[in-house]
Parts: C-alpha cells; structure tokens; sequence
C-alpha cells in the first residue's frame, strides 16, 4: 500500500537543519492499522505531515513514499492536491480547531467536494448524512456550526470529513490526546469500524505519545526515537516483549492501574531527547542508554530482522 524508504526531512532554520525524519524505512499493509510512537519531538508528526502537507521550512533530503508504486515525495503542489481526501487523507493534530468556524459543516463538506471536481450536491448530501450516522452523529449535525459541537463530536466531524472522499490511506497524528477517556474510546472503536468493517480506507496510520493506546488498536507498531525508527513489529510482540532498550523504557514509563506508587515507583525514560539540530553521534539514545557500549557512540546500528516480521536497531542484537 504505502511503502518509504529511507525518508529524510528535515526543517532549515537559521542554526542549521534540524534533522526531524533521519532515514526512516516502513511498509503499511492494505488492511492494517500501523501505529508510530514515541516521545514528543521524535519527529512522528514532521514524518505523516511530509507525505501531504510539506511546506517551508520542512525539505525532502531524500529517500521515496510509494504509494500504490508511485513516489508522492515527488508530487508537486497541483498533484498533491488531487491526491490529498482521495488517496491519503490525514486528521491532523489538533485537528479540532481545523474546522472553518464560519460554515457549517454541510458548507464544509461541499467547499472540499467541490474542489475535487464533485459536482453532484445531492450525492455528497447523502454521503454525508451516511457517514454521520455511521459515528452515531444525527444528521442535524450538517446543519450546525463548528463552534456548537462538543470536543468529541467535533472529533468525529472530522473524520467524516477526512473520509468523506474514501481515501486508501487515513493518517491519524494524536486525534485522541484532546480527549477524556470515554471520547477517546468512541474515536479508537470508529477507527477499527472504518476500516475493519466498513472498510472506508485501506490502512490507517495511528500515531500517539501514548504507546500503551496502540496496544488497543494497531496491527503492528513502529517505535521512533529522535528522527529514527528504533523498532517495527507486531503488536504483541513490541507490547508484550519489548526488545530495544528504547521501547522497554517507554513501556516502563507507562503508569498502570493496581499499582501503588508509593511502594513502586514509576520509571521515568532517564535524561532528555535530544537536540535534533546536533544528535548525539553513533545510536542516538547512548547518552540514554542503561546498555551503551563503545561502538554505540561511534556506529549507528543497522534496523535488523530478529525474527520474522520483527525488527532491531540496536548493537545487541547484530549477528
Ligand atoms: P509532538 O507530538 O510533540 O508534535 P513529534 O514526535 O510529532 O512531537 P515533530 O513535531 O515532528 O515531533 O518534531 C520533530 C522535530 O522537528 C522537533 O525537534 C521539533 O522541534 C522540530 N520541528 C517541528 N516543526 C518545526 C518547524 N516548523 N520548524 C523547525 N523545527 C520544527
Ligand atoms: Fe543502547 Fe547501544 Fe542499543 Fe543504542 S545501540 S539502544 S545505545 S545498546
């Protein structure tokens, strides 16, 4: 479906590039929903937003995102346009405060319909009323203003829009951080209807600080750290033995419920991410790292296959 090779972007800044997306390599399978976690700043938002929105100071330095073998890296302004809602659509963050507050969300619809060379209203009217009532939204709804829905309403507003032109590919970037946590769970069961059994878009990118939430909804998940990917694997596998040093720090940082923290405390990722205008030499997590040998301030590890479907970056496990 969507396959990226050694992506690189980064943002120009008068200090010198800050290198966001360093080298990053992945597949999204037709059928799955692909989680991207890690820390704030890792670069998971700059990696999505380089597939459709990419605007200065982010530069493409290299590398290739097929989609469906056609390198959308490439595209220019015009062509992205055509693809942007039809082939990959994304929910940005802080999506909630994307809707044009002076339309209403049937205006809104049609102004996007439109642009992609919809003529027929009545077809989108409809489609419209569908899809609100697939997320349990009335269809008074098309008729409301942006400013007279709640957080979670407006939430899966946006999706219908986002979806509305049945995009292959759906991106996610922290949709459900705004959220309490009964919101949160309506927006991750709409997710796994949309695509598992509706089957309105093809794969879903889900991206979240939050890796613990993509145990509930992705597929398989990749684990990002400082502009790189540090692990790619099933679900099970990156939850339930975690093998970068990296992943087990995050997971280790998550609270969980039954503990008493007074008796045990919460493991914190020790230090800070680093600066992305100078990363650390070698792996990027050494100055981090409770395992950093000598090679891992001079060599960057290789992403490994350690078993099927599962891979490493990590000196630990080269052959
Ligand atoms: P968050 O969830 O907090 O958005 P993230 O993992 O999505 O974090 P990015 O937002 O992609 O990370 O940021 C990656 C790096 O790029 C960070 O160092 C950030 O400061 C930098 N960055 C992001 N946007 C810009 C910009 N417009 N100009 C310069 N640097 C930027
Ligand atoms: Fe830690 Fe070294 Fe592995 Fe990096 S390569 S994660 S520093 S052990």
């Amino acid at each position: 479906m969507l396959r990226v090779n050694d992506l690189k972007v980064y943002y120009k800044t008068p200090s010198g590039y800050i290198k966001a997306v360093d080298g990053v390599s992945f597949e999204v399978k037709k059928g799955e929903i692909f989680g991207i976690a890690g820390e704030s700043g890792c670069g998971k938002s700059t990696l999505v937003n380089s597939l459709i929105l990419r605007k200065p100071p982010m530069i493409h330095m290299g590398g290739e995102a097929l989609l469906e073998g056609k390198d959308i890296m490439t595209l220019d302004e015009k062509e992205y346009r055509k693809i942007r809602y039809t082939k990959i659509s994304i929910i940005p963050q802080y999506s909630l405060n994307a809707l044009n507050p002076t339309k209403k969300i049937r205006e809104i619809v049609w102004d996007l319909a439109k642009e992609h060379g919809y003529t027929d209203k009545e077809e989108i009217e409809s489609k419209l009323r569908e899809r609100l009532r697939m997320v349990s939204l009335s269809e008074q709804v098309a008729n409301m203003y942006p400013i007279e829905l709640s957080g979670g309403m407006k939430q899966r507003v946006v999706m219908v829009v986002s979806t509305l032109l049945d995009p292959k590919i759906l991106i996610a970037d922290e949709i459900t951080s705004a959220l309490d946590v009964t919101n949160q769970r309506i927006i991750l069961e709409l997710l796994y209807y949309f695509i598992k059994e509706e089957k309105i878009v093809d794969s879903i990118i889900f991206i979240t600080h939050d890796i613990g939430l993509l145990d509930k909804i992705a597929d398989r998940i990749m684990v990002m750290y400082a502009g790189k990917a540090v692990e790619i694997g099933p679900t099970e596998k990156i939850i339930n033995k975690p093998t970068h040093p990296y992943t087990q720090l995050l997971l280790n940082s998550l609270p969980r419920l039954g503990i008493n923290y007074e008796k045990e405390r919460l493991q914190g990722i020790p230090g800070e991410p680093p600066a992305l205008l100078k990363p650390p030499s070698g792996c990027r997590l050494h100055p981090r790292c409770p395992y950093a040998t000598d090679i891992c301030t001079m060599k960057e590890p290789e992403m490994i296959e350690i078993e099927k479907s599962h891979f490493v970056a990590c000196h630990m496990y080269r052959g």
